[in-house]
């Protein structure tokens, strides 16, 4: 069975999940750390470790979304 690794968000290490020194959570997604010192950094500033690549997905889906949304003249006449 393969180990899930997580990155951890302080120092960029991989951590497998059965050997991270702790866990946190953060706006719903469970980061894993290295060391009690990287977890304890990382509960002090959260915000400031969170997934940022996670959060650029979320803003780029959107913005798609918006733009396929703003440009229905484009298929003028298509018919599903
Ligand atoms: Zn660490």
């Amino acid at each position: 069975m393969a180990t899930a690794q997580y990155r951890d968000p302080v120092c960029g290490m991989q951590v497998e999940a059965a050997k991270s020194a702790g866990q946190s959570e953060h706006r719903g997604q469970t980061y894993y750390f290295c060391s009690r010192g990287c977890k304890e950094k990382f509960e002090q500033h959260p915000e400031q470790y969170e997934d940022k690549s996670r959060e650029e997905e979320r803003y780029r889906s959107r913005f798609q979304a918006a733009v396929r949304f703003d440009q229905p003249a484009s298929h003028d006449g298509w018919q599903p």
